[in-house]
């Protein structure tokens, strides 16, 4: 069993190879620190995407220090980095909501399409599914018929129960029908998919707030999460997702995918500057245990190549 520190490491090891050289060849031990130089760090930060907030932060942060005489190296500069962002990212930090023993948890994903949605359910279901919790899954994808199947497929793989309905039902009425059902056969957690929608699409938009408003309807307190899921290498695009997705469905928290995918790992950085979501989970590779629940200190410290004790 591969440690979940290292599924990080490797998850963002393109982002942590582009900062920590960056990093290393920015700043040399041999002669006194620049402008310049400290400059150079908040451009290298801010092409990865860590935000202009938190990357004018950090380099303050780190000159002060500097100057304080209490850093020397690159090194140094690595482990103040890593403790400056997990300290941002811990601020809003929690534990999934889930139902109160015994009920179901119903766990609604929103965001455009091709941002990872179905394939993250399809990674969870099978995480919760090794842990003995009995899943189900929400086709509301309706506009597509590939995106059910593409959901079914998942659901076989899992061995979970895919709940769905034909092509251009009334995505709410799936939803409703899911929550009955999955309420009935006693299962523990129950995934939704939605269909992708532009962030600039009213109709699809107000179609998230029905699909949420009847979930809850018919059993208060449920959707326990709307995850935002967001594909980790979209740069701005990224935030102007998350401010849109969360006029219309209430998100209560991001799930960021393609982490392996992008030299810009910075992203939760960013997205916990501007709106404060407790990033949930991320994606960090193809497999399904590549899919896990957040460590704000394993991706600080992976992100900068720091150890990490588990
Ligand atoms: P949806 O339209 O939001 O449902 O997106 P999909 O789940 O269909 O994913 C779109 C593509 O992104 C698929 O080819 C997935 O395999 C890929 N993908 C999703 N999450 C990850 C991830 O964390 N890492 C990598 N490398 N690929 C991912
Ligand atoms: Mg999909």
């Amino acid at each position: 069993m591969k440690s979940l520190f290292s599924r990080f490491k490797k998850g963002l090891l393109k982002t942590t190879t582009s900062v920590t050289r960056g990093i290393s060849s920015v700043f040399t031990e041999d002669k006194r620190w620049t402008d310049e130089q400290f400059d150079d760090l908040e451009n290298l930060l801010i092409s990865s995407d860590f935000g202009v907030a938190a990357s004018l932060s950090i380099v303050a942060d780190i000159r002060e220090r500097y100057e304080q005489g209490k850093i020397a190296t690159s090194a140094d500069i690595d482990k103040i980095s890593a403790a400056d962002v997990c300290r941002i990212l811990s601020r809003n930090q929690r534990e999934i909501h889930y139902a109160p023993e015994g009920q179901l948890t119903v766990i609604l994903f929103v965001g455009v399409n091709g941002s990872g949605k179905t394939t993250s359910i399809g990674k969870l279901a099978s995480l919760w599914k090794k842990e003995g919790k009995k899943v189900m899954l929400a086709a509301c994808d309706t506009f597509r018929a590939a995106a059910v199947e593409q959901l079914k497929l998942w659901g076989e793989r899992s061995g979970t129960h895919v709940v769905s309905a034909i092509h251009g039902a009334d995505p709410s009425s799936v939803a409703f029908d899911a929550v009955k059902s999955a309420q009935a056969r006693n299962a523990d957690i129950l995934l939704i998919d939605t269909a992708g929608r532009q962030h600039t699409s009213k109709g699809l938009m107000a179609e998230l707030s029905k699909i949420c408003r009847t979930i809850n309807k018919i059993y208060p307190g449920a959707p326990h999460e709307v995850c935002l899921t967001i594909d980790s290498s979209q740069g701005s695009n990224a935030i102007n997702q998350a401010r849109e997705f969360s006029k219309a469905a209430d998100v209560t928290g991001l799930v960021l995918t393609k982490l392996d995918g992008t030299g810009k790992g910075g992203m939760a950085v960013a997205l916990q500057q501007e709106f404060g979501f407790p990033v949930l989970f991320v994606g960090l590779g193809e497999g399904p245990e590549d899919m896990q629940e957040f460590n704000p200190q394993f991706y600080a410290n992976a992100l900068f190549d720091v150890d990490s004790e588990e």
